[in-house]
């Protein structure tokens, strides 16, 4: 998705040849009023002059009029079913009569689009995403993968009764798991339904660096693993070109093959401690990092059957290995899950990883994880593109970030960051680093970085702190989701946010 402003032809146009020329085959932009809805026929003008056909997506929150624009210019409008028609006013409870009126406003607005897109062969993207639910949903069903899969059907069963079907779904969160669970519902729902529409997959606000890789693979390469999605985002909150390797990359590794979900168990080694308690109880932790020697990260030493515990006790834990038969029945809460990375690619550590545990902890959120990685350093190995960032990390250091990013166990601050798009008005990646800078020890908060406030505070979801861009230069600070510090300048926002989480009592000092 480009980032540029959509009124901005030039910068919009080099940004969408970039992203064509590292691989990407389909660009969003987005398209927040009419103004920006009628520019998109500049721009593709212009990457048509330029030799460029490839397909563009306008999308779309608040404004149907931009739709109807915009689907007579582009190949695919995207439109958020939480705040496209029925927007919030505050109202929660929600009589039988009252939904059917709304649903009854939905296909009346809906209407010309339907038109719109019939005639000009466009496609629409229904895109849910957990934190921008509409109040009435969120009456019915609160913001869960329920409500999102509901909030998708409803305009689902609407279009189809115009007897339109060029459709694509999408089901995003910050949160993989809440992702992983909206896609598997969804694909239960369709199929109860008798509606058979693609699937495009995505983690919103990852971040940047291996945390948002690792948050991606872990929801859209899980998935793919199941044989669900037929388009993919993978959101970096940098330059939006570093978006393209490695979602291309998930896609050659993981994009419609058979039986990568059985490949991932079988290659998966169960171990199950033989104690009758669990493995918190000896570890202090639910998900311990088990390691082959003693580092300042694992919380269980490896040698032969047995696992020592590392506080003063030195306990040791005998376990055993389960046959793939028993591990369905083996108890969580002493199942620890082995992968050995040792022959695998330096540069594609982080995106197996993170498909793996991805995928094998998705339904639990119990289980130790002891992993080996390639012998190759970083140093030695070859990179030859950006598509994996390969790490230098020890393993009990990458299976502290896998735990963090799949939303298991912090050991640091946990961020959400948009990827920013033309409605962000400041620097936002550099803020984010200098956020992530000064704020990175502070464990256990959740601290957000957000382009702007039409969308950031209703995706933030249930970050503690909230940077949120404001206009040109300027950002408002956010405790839980109240605004406390507004339009401020950006150059001073990040010292302010300091100061505001001193004043919320969650600051400490780094080590
Ligand atoms: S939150 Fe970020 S990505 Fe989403 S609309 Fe606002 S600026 Fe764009």
């Amino acid at each position: 998705m480009t980032n540029a402003d959509t009124l901005d032809t030039k910068a919009t146009v080099d940004q969408v040849i970039r992203l064509a020329d590292t691989g990407c085959d389909i660009v969003r932009i987005t398209a927040p009023g009419i103004k920006e809805a009628e520019n998109l026929s500049n721009i593709k003008n212009e990457l048509i002059k330029k030799g460029y056909q490839i397909p563009l997506v306008a999308d779309i929150h608040f404004n149907p009029k931009a739709a109807n624009i915009a689907a007579q210019i582009v190949d695919k409008v995207r439109i958020n079913p939480g705040n496209y028609v029925d927007r919030n006013r505050g109202k929660i409870d929600w009589s039988v009569s009252e939904i059917k009126e709304a649903q009854e406003r939905i296909a009346e607005r809906l209407y010309p689009l339907i038109e719109i897109c019939k005639k000009h062969n466009t496609a629409i993207r229904i895109g849910t995403n957990h934190g921008s639910l509409s109040e009435r949903i969120l009456s019915m069903y609160g913001n869960t993968p329920e409500g999102m899969v509901e909030s998708a059907m409803e305009f689902v069963r609407i279009v189809h009764g115009f007897d339109f079907h060029n459709l694509v779904l999408s089901m995003k969160a910050s949160n993989y798991r809440a992702m992983t669970r909206a896609n598997l519902l969804l694909v239960d729902k369709m199929i109860d339904e008798g509606f058979y529409y693609p699937i495009h997959l995505g983690v919103t606000e990852a971040g940047n660096g291996d945390e948002a890789r690792i948050k991606s693979a872990a929801g859209i390469g899980s998935l793919l693993a199941r044989g669900i999605g037929d388009t993919i985002r993978v959101s970096l909150a940098e330059d939006p070109v570093n978006e393209i390797p490695f979602g291309k990359k998930l896609v050659d590794t993981y994009g419609r093959k058979k039986g990568l979900a059985e490949q991932i168990l079988t290659e998966t080694t169960y171990l199950e401690i033989e104690s009758n308690e669990s493995l918190k109880s000896f570890s202090g932790v639910r998900n311990p990092v088990v390691a082959d020697e003693k580092t300042d990260e694992a919380d269980l030493i490896a040698s032969k059957n047995t696992l020592q515990t590392i506080d003063s006790k030195n306990k040791q834990l005998y376990f055993k290995e389960l046959l793939a038969t028993e591990v369905e029945n083996a108890n969580p809460e002493r199942t620890i899950f082995k992968r050995d990375y040792s022959d695998v690619q330096p540069d594609d550590l982080i995106l197996r990883s993170a498909v793996d545990f991805g995928f094998l902890l998705s339904e639990t959120i119990h289980g130790g994880i002891w992993l080996t990685v390639p012998a190759t350093s970083v140093a030695d190995a070859e990179i030859q593109d950006k598509s994996v960032r390969a790490t230098e990390v020890a393993p009990t250091e990458l299976s502290l970030k896998l735990l963090q990013a799949l939303g298991l166990r912090y050991s640091k601050a946990e961020f959400v960051a948009c990827p920013s798009c033309g409605r962000t008005k400041f620097h936002l990646f550099e803020s984010f680093e200098k956020v992530k800078e000064k704020t990175a020890h502070l464990k256990g908060l959740k601290i957000a970085v957000m382009g702007c406030v039409v969308n950031g505070p209703g995706e933030m979801a249930d970050a503690d702190y909230g940077y949120v861009g404001a206009g040109p230069g300027k950002v408002t600070l956010y405790k839980n989701r109240e605004p406390v510090v507004k339009n401020i300048d950006e150059e001073k926002a990040v010292d302010a946010l300091v100061d505001l989480i001193k004043e919320g009592g969650d600051w400490s000092q780094s080590k």
